[in-house]
């Protein structure tokens, strides 16, 4: 993938270097404010343009709803999504579906999935994950995602915050499990994650240096999952937790908080399950440098306060007993090894579910 930033390379080099002649522009009603320039810019380059607006503001990715779109693609060669999630989810499906390439103009740094190979849409009102043809650029404007929502700016932040337990959880994985593990991918995410503790401090302010690290820290976390080919190097038990509310607030018809905030609580929790389970199984002894070096829920959730995270699940809306009920039962969610299958394994689970729902609701 390649990256254009408007601070250094102007968009106009992006332009000029695509071979693709007619490009439909996709975007929402909030981020439609953002096409203006870039159109201009397409045009200036010799470019054929058009712009698929979905009249929503919070806009749902039923596929049902996308064949006025596949319709439209049929006159473009290249498509390029104006959004974050949704919008790059979409376009990056579609592209998949038509075998034309995308690109992605960023509006928030709010998760690292902009890179990613699969898409995660609704069919007939049920969440599936399908595959998807990742962007083939990216184009970054900083002055763009430093005005974004704060709440989905800091999300960013708590999606890498929540490589803390991913990383660990993969280790985990590779220790008991024997399962396959990349110390070079392991290394970069690593660092994706260093860039995401470097700038959280600074978000609140909209700080642009902080803003541009974060971003760095979400495409480098995003471009080492596609290296992995899945998502395991991102996606540990907080995600797990995330996903399982993501579910519950779909049969609520409750939407709790953008993705990395329900990851950042997460990581609490499985936090919380690795500083107990290092105390208490000899298994964990070869993790114990990493489970030490591994910040405790309380030093993470006063960071958070600081920067403006929710601490407690109970600011997003999720009860006590829906929390006990997700930490029971998120290690179903998907089959992949993590502290949570762990303790289940153990019989431990279900036993520390009220205490551990108790601490952090
Ligand atoms: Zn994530």
């Amino acid at each position: 993938m390649e990256i254009f930033r408007k601070q250094k390379e102007n968009f106009r080099d992006f332009a000029r270097g695509l071979q693709e002649r007619r490009v439909l522009v996709v975007c929402d009603a909030n981020t439609e404010p953002f096409t203006e320039n870039i159109g201009r810019t397409l045009s200036a380059a010799g470019k054929e343009i058009s712009l698929f607006r979905f009249p929503d503001r919070h806009l749902v990715p039923e596929i049902g709803r996308l064949k006025e779109l596949f319709a439209a693609a049929e006159g473009a060669d290249y498509l390029l999504g104006v959004g974050s999630g949704v919008i790059n989810d979409i376009c990056k499906y579609l592209s998949a579906k038509t075998e034309k390439p995308c690109g992605i103009l960023a509006t928030a740094p709010s998760m690292d999935g902009y890179v990613s190979g699969v898409s995660a849409l609704y069919e007939n009102g049920r969440k599936v994950t399908l595959p998807a043809a990742p962007p083939r650029e990216a184009l970054i404007d900083v002055n763009i995602l430093a005005n974004a929502p704060l709440e989905m700016i800091v999300a960013g932040a708590g999606d890498l915050i929540g490589k803390h337990t991913s990383l660990l959880d993969w280790k985990l994985a590779r220790n008991l499990k024997g399962e396959k593990y990349d110390a070079e991918i392991v290394a970069r995410m690593e660092k994706a994650l260093s860039l995401g503790m470097e700038s959280a401090k600074k978000l609140v302010l909209r700080d642009f240096a902080a803003v541009e690290t974060l971003i760095d820290g979400l495409l480098l976390s995003g471009i080492e999952m596609q290296r992995a080919g899945n998502s395991r190097p991102a996606s540990g038990s907080e995600h797990h937790i995330s996903h399982y509310l993501e579910m519950k607030g779909e049969e609520m018809g409750k939407d709790f908080a953008p993705h990395g905030v329900k990851v950042a609580l997460g990581c609490l929790v499985s936090a919380a399950m690795y500083k107990y389970a290092a105390g208490e199984y000899a298994e964990l002894s070869s993790l114990q440098g990493e489970i030490a070096a591994l910040p405790a829920p309380e030093t993470l959730s006063a960071l958070y306060r600081e920067i403006g995270l929710p601490a407690k699940f109970g600011e997003i809306g999720v009860s006590r007993e829906l929390l006990e009920e997700t930490i029971r039962n998120a290690w179903t969610v998907r089959e992949r090894y993590t502290i949570m299958t762990f303790l289940h394994e153990k019989g431990a689970l279900g036993r520390l579910a009220p205490a551990l729902a108790e601490r952090f609701a």
